[in-house]
């Protein structure tokens, strides 16, 4: 499994839209600040790597994007993690949250 070198995403807003949504009420302050490129996912209810359904190995590690606010809030507060298949260019996406 290809090991992507950590970065973080910073989300910069590209209309008034985007500028002007509130935060969120209640969540945390790391919430809405998480989004990363490779590095280690940081799971919030345990590890859950899949496993490429075209090879079999263990995927990549792509990214995760965090919730935006409450708008936009990913179940509870959470997150998508994205990995990928270097090798078939397979992807798989799941949620975990609070
Ligand atoms: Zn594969």
């Amino acid at each position: 499994m290809k090991k992507i070198p950590p970065f973080q995403l910073e989300p910069k807003a590209l209309n008034d839209e985007a500028k002007s949504l509130p935060g969120f009420k209640w969540a945390d302050d790391e919430v809405g600040s998480r989004h990363k490129l490779g590095g280690e996912p940081d799971f919030i209810q345990g590890e859950d790597i899949p496993v490429c359904e075209d090879c079999g190995e263990q995927m990549s590690f792509y990214g995760q994007l965090d919730s935006i606010n409450d708008d936009y809030c990913i179940a509870d507060c959470g997150m998508i993690y994205t990995f990928l298949c270097f090798d078939c260019n397979t992807v798989k996406s799941i949620i975990q949250s609070n």
